[in-house]
């Protein structure tokens, strides 16, 4: 009986030990879980811009340098004409829209001209610049809207032209800048969108966002010519894809992973 005993406890043993064998097993095999290797994201934050004044001027000095005369490339006669060809330049080159504006503005001499126009008509004389359709709109519109509230003139104050049908922030710092010299904000195109964020001047891709970056580093006084400068920089230059960085003089203050060398 005793010996009966003993030999079931061993076979017992035996099997409980393989049972729970593997289970130790597979304790020992878990390593450790290695850090990832991935390298955090560059913090995209106000803190790291670059825009210390001095930066600022060093920017602005190379810009007077390279474009001292950099004027807007839109052709008009008068603030009228100019808000006119700042409506059609949405979304369309400067070239295009002097193309069209050559023979529109002989066609339609007046804001009153415009007022009186044929939708149908008017349509297809833009209708090279695109979005031809909301252009005539606005185009007709903001020849109403002037003819109706401003006496027929283009107003000077920011707060009445975006009153106009078809003038939002840009548009009206591109008349008011250009056709007045007034400093009212900075324009705001895809070309001072794109080089104010590879020259580390704003982390913003909303254009409102960027003006106000712009805004606070800037002096107001250079807020019309910067922008100017900017957009000459960006068509001949600091192109969207392949910037010619080895032709440009902002090469050594500007650390965007776009450059080319
Ligand atoms: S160095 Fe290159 S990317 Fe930088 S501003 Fe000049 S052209 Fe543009």
């Amino acid at each position: 009986m005793g010996r009966r005993f003993a030999a079931c406890w061993r076979f017992w043993l035996t099997c409980y030990s393989f049972a729970i064998m593997p289970a130790k097993k597979k304790l020992k095999k878990q390593k450790p879980k290695k850090a990832s290797s991935k390298k955090p994201a560059p913090k995209k934050d106000s803190a790291s811009l670059k825009t210390d004044p001095k930066r600022v001027a060093a920017i602005l000095e190379k810009l007077d340098q390279a474009y001292p005369n950099a004027i807007c490339e839109l052709n008009h006669k008068n603030a009228f004409q100019l808000l006119i060809a700042t409506i059609l330049s949405a979304q369309c080159t400067d070239v295009r829209v002097n193309q069209v504006t050559a023979t529109l503005f002989k066609k339609y001499p007046t804001p009153q001209a415009f007022a009186r126009a044929n939708p149908s008509e008017l349509e297809q004389d833009i209708r090279p610049t695109g979005f031809f359709r909301n252009k005539t709109k606005s185009v007709i519109g903001a020849s109403k809207a002037i003819l109706e509230r401003f006496g027929g003139n283009v107003p000077r104050t920011m707060d009445e032209m975006l009153t106009i049908p078809g003038a939002a922030r840009k548009t009206s710092n591109v008349v008011l800048g250009t056709a007045y010299g007034i400093a009212s904000g900075v324009v705001v195109d895809t070309h001072v969108q794109r080089l104010s964020n590879r020259l580390e001047l704003t982390r913003n891709e909303d254009p409102k966002k960027i003006e106000q970056d712009l805004m606070k580093i800037l002096p107001q006084d250079r807020w019309i010519s910067f922008s100017n400068q900017l957009m000459w920089h960006g068509r001949r230059v600091c192109h969207a894809r392949n910037p010619k960085c080895l032709d440009c003089n902002m090469e050594l203050l500007c650390n965007s992973e776009d450059k080319t060398i």
